[in-house]
């Protein structure tokens, strides 16, 4: 595929070689609900994966848990984000970590994010590792203690600094966009090891001295102990480019001397009311928020990849309704294809045009507007022929075949599902159960239209009452 790398600025074929293909991403700080905007990241990730698989490649993806290190407003100095979290909801940072990492798997799993063939390693279980890269690039003058013994990746050690970002180290003046500390040598230094008494979470580190890693080693330290000393794509939010990926390129490349990653993939923000959508702001939507809405998780899905990657997208409830009807028109559609009677009539319908079409338009960066216009065209083709009596049996097995590959393969939304009805609709049915069966039809036809209010339409079989979006 032609796929946009962020250190070239180009586009580049990818994947380079042959063979399996390794992916590292940048994944949870666990103090927190990943808000839709991670998701966003990730499930971008996902569908790079998916399309890669589709075009026979096997994908080794390793995503991180940031469960110590992570410093609030990225800073080396500050307080770390699970340490602050556990503070303020009177927990311990591994309760914090233990508590969000399970609700962040919850929403993969929801979400339809491919689990198999996915590494998820804990920074936290990974110390040594990232003691043992420290140690190396202190051994090789590339990093220094400080007096008050943390210790400093030197920027000035590592000439390609900034080739990623473009921030070039002499333009990184103090009071710029990185801290300013008294010891550092150079602003643009960044922690490697932090030595802190008051940090709950301890490690022996480097040359003994106690203390917790800074958030940039454990990437580093954690793509090269799963995927190797040079992997083939990184991938993170815009937001990781500088400083972050940065100085993981500056610490692996420094510590291994060999290329860090071939291609960077970043992922630009999900926005709302044009403001990036993050946990600082408050001004960001969770999975959940939007599931006791009574949205489905395959529409929160679809509506996060139906932009470009590097496209903002902003994010609406309207959007989301858009979204949610799309997935109940292509649901909708894949059920009318199942069980068509042979038609002996000409019959002209092809699914062959619109798979390559398809596939074409995710090779291309992962065009994912123009694949999902392909398939909204090959839809309207296909109910129309289906209305008009002019797909049969066989065609009508490879358009199922074909809607099966584009959006549950490649697009992961499943196809089969119906839409599960919200909590407070399920409330008010039993409630209208309990009147119909008390006789109490006021109440009950109140209840049926409080119902309807909330997009659902209940119908009475013999069976009981059913439940239908409306
Ligand atoms: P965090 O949990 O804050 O470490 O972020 C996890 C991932 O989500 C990182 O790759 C971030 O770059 C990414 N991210 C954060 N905010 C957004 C956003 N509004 N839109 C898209 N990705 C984001
Ligand atoms: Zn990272």
């Amino acid at each position: 595929m032609r796929l946009h790398d962020s250190l070239t600025k180009d586009l580049m074929d990818f994947p380079a070689h042959d063979g399996p293909v390794s992916v590292y991403a940048c994944g949870p700080t666990v103090y927190h609900y990943a808000h839709i905007g991670n998701l966003r990241t990730f499930l971008t990730v996902d569908l790079l994966r998916r399309s890669l698989e589709s075009a026979g490649r096997e994908v080794k993806l390793v995503m991180n848990i940031t469960d110590v290190g992570h410093m609030l407003n990225d800073a080396d100095v500050g307080e770390d984000k699970l340490e602050a979290a556990a503070a303020k909801e009177g927990k311990t940072p591994q309760e914090i970590a233990a508590y969000y990492e399970k609700a962040f798997f919850s929403d993969l799993e929801a979400l339809n994010f491919k689990r198999e063939g996915t590494t998820f390693p804990r920074a936290t279980e990974n110390i040594s590792e990232m003691v043992a890269m420290i140690e190396k690039l202190l051994a090789e003058g590339k990093a220094y203690v400080t007096p008050k013994q943390d210790v400093y990746y030197s920027v000035a050690a590592f000439p390609d600094y900034g080739k990623l970002s473009g921030n070039r180290v002499e333009d990184l003046v103090a009071g710029a966009r990185v801290e300013v500390k008294d010891d550092k040598r150079h602003p643009a230094d960044f922690a490697l090891w932090i030595r802190n008494p008051n940090h709950v979470m301890q490690w022996t580190g480097p040359q003994g001295i106690q203390g917790y890693p800074g958030w940039h080693i454990e990437c580093s330290a954690m793509a090269g102990k799963f995927l190797g000393e040079t992997i083939d794509l990184h991938a993170g939010g815009e937001d990781l480019n500088f400083p972050h990926h940065e100085c993981e390129i500056a610490q692996s490349e420094g510590a291994n001397g060999k290329p860090f990653s071939n291609h960077w993939l970043h992922v630009t923000y999900l926005v709302v009311d044009g403001e990036k959508m993050s946990k600082s702001k408050g001004n960001f939507y969770t999975l959940s928020d939007l599931l006791a809405k009574g949205y489905s998780a395959a529409a929160v899905r679809w509506l996060l990849l139906s932009a470009h990657y590097r496209t903002q997208l902003n994010f609406t409830l309207e959007g989301l309704k858009a979204a949610e009807g799309a997935v109940a028109y292509f649901r909708e559609l894949a059920a009318a294809l199942v069980g068509v009677a042979d038609r002996h009539a000409h019959e002209d319908f092809s699914s062959d045009e619109a798979r390559r079409a398809f596939s074409e338009a995710l090779s291309d960066d992962l065009n994912v507007s123009k694949a999902l216009a392909v398939l909204h065209d090959f839809a309207r083709d296909a109910n129309r022929n289906l209305a008009e009596g002019r797909l049969g049996g066989a065609s009508a097995v490879a358009a199922r075949a074909f809607l099966a590959e584009a959006l549950e393969k490649n697009f992961g939304i499943d196809l089969s599902a119906a839409p599960q009805p919200p909590d407070e609709v399920l409330k008010l049915a039993a409630e209208r159960q309990t009147a119909r069966a008390d006789k109490d039809f006021a109440a009950s036809d109140r209840l049926r239209d409080a119902i309807v209010a909330l997009g659902w339409i209940v119908e009475d079989t013999k069976d009981g009452q059913k439940l239908k979006k409306a």
